[in-house]
């Protein structure tokens, strides 16, 4: 064997070996990388649903007949700028002094800040939270809590069901409010909740708003969210959030 072909065999027997292992090591490289991404792209926050499987406050919970109002609804205008005039962006519930509020679905916790109104010497706070629905980010708030539970704190992941505080407005001497509001994505004002809940909890909504009270009535409302938010009248006592708006308002 000459020098020549001697080199050759020998080129050819290392090619041998190591064309494999880098086409092996390429595949695992670049395999795993895209593995990475991809995890890493389509891993949402918290486990997503299509609905809401659980209701933010339990039936059992509202005063039979209430005090004030038992509900009152998304949508509902009040009579000054101070009480929603332009229509209220969610829902207010009216329960026993003590009733617990609940994760409506798995939630990231975002945000944890005091409320507008302080009464008495008991902070009253405000848990903003995210969720998941089809894949897509809903911004949830619980208005008006008192004595979180320890392990609701920023950035924990809460599950589907389980306690998050206590309602915390005093309404009368044995009732108590949270606001409860859902924000879809691009939605700043918020939406009618109804909507977003599954289908099962469809009596415990009929049967909150068999039992509300409407003041200047004196019947339960007709329905858990009465018209819409009103355009003008926002812009005129909310002039800051203009610019936070996005595509998908619920206005009329
Ligand atoms: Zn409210």
């Amino acid at each position: 064997m000459d020098e020549k072909n001697k080199k050759l065999i020998i080129s050819l027997i290392l090619t041998a070996i190591f064309l494999p292992l880098a086409i092996i090591g390429g595949y695992f490289y670049f395999f795993q990388k895209e593995n990475t991404e991809e995890s890493v792209k389509e891993q949402p926050l918290v486990k997503t649903a299509s609905k809401f499987e659980v209701f933010p406050v339990r039936l059992e919970d509202f005063l039979r007949p209430p005090k004030m109002y038992g509900l009152w609804p998304y949508g509902m205008r009040g009579n000054s700028a101070d009480s929603h005039n332009e229509g209220h962006p969610g829902w207010d519930f009216e329960l026993k002094k003590g009733s617990k509020v609940y994760a409506v679905a798995d939630l990231l916790i975002q945000q944890i800040h005091s409320g507008d109104h302080q009464e008495g010497d008991q902070e009253i706070m405000v848990i903003e939270a995210n969720a998941e629905l089809n894949n897509e980010g809903f911004h949830i708030t619980y208005h008006s809590v008192i004595n979180i539970e320890p392990s609701v704190v920023e950035g924990a992941k809460v599950k589907a069901g389980e306690p998050l505080a206590e309602a915390g407005y005093p309404l009368s001497e044995n009732s108590v409010m949270i606001h409860f509001g859902v924000f879809p994505p691009n939605d700043s004002i918020g939406s009618c909740p109804a909507d977003y809940f599954s289908d099962s909890l469809k009596d415990t909504i009929n049967q909150i708003v068999a039992n509300s009270l409407d003041i200047k009535t004196g019947k339960p409302y007709e329905s858990v969210c009465v018209g819409k938010i009103d355009k003008e009248l926002y812009y005129k006592n909310y002039p800051e959030n203009i610019k936070y708006l996005g595509g998908a308002e619920q206005f009329e």
